[in-house]
């Protein structure tokens, strides 16, 4: 394992049965409190937003924005937030997709992207793959590309890498 996998990975805290039983979620604010690993997550973030040939860069609500908009400032790009629905004040386009239990809804402001733009998706976690296809699917309809997905963290038994490989016309899935 590479040097920044292990930092990023000793700062990610395990917290078995939250937010309900059966669920071992995740935590990333030890990383986010410590500057080393934030900053080298911000660099690879970066990497990845240069190397695709990304014009924007999209967070997923919530912690896709933390996460995000340094890399968009790192790599001096434009910051664009896709919120759950209700949440965005201007004219949006919407996207809902099946949750284990219901649904759930995306929005994104129509206005932000154009036909020109190349947009990465950022977020922390990539488990069914759900809300980063519906993402995928909002920034497709806005008329841009995707010029990839970049997560910190695959969680690979839920099977979300395939899923969006299918909707992404080739652009690649980047987990660190
Ligand atoms: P999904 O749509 O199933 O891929 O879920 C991805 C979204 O849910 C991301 O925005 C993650 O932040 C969050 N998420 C899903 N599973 C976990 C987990 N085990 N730990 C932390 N966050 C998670």
């Amino acid at each position: 394992m590479t040097d920044i996998k292990e930092l990023l990975l000793s700062r990610i805290r395990d917290v078995a049965d939250y937010p309900e039983p059966g669920v071992m979620f995740k935590d990333i604010t030890p990383l986010l409190a410590d500057p080393a690993a934030f900053t080298a997550l911000t660099d690879a973030f970066a990497e990845i937003a240069e190397r695709t040939g990304a014009t924007k860069v999209v967070g997923l609500e919530a912690r896709g924005f933390i996460l995000g908009a340094p890399v968009a400032v790192r790599a001096g790009l434009g910051f664009i937030p896709v919120r759950k629905a209700g949440k965005l004040p201007g004219a949006t386009l919407s996207q809902s997709y099946d949750l284990e239990y219901g649904s759930a809804e995306i929005e994104i402001h129509a206005e932000d992207l154009s036909a020109d733009d190349r947009v990465l998706i950022v977020d922390d976690v990539l488990a069914t793959g759900g809300t980063a296809e519906a993402a995928i699917q909002l920034i497709h309809r806005a008329g841009a590309e995707v010029s990839g997905v970049a997560i910190l963290m695959e969680l690979t038994f839920l099977s979300g890498r395939p899923r969006l490989d299918s909707a992404l016309r080739g652009a690649p899935v980047e987990s660190l």
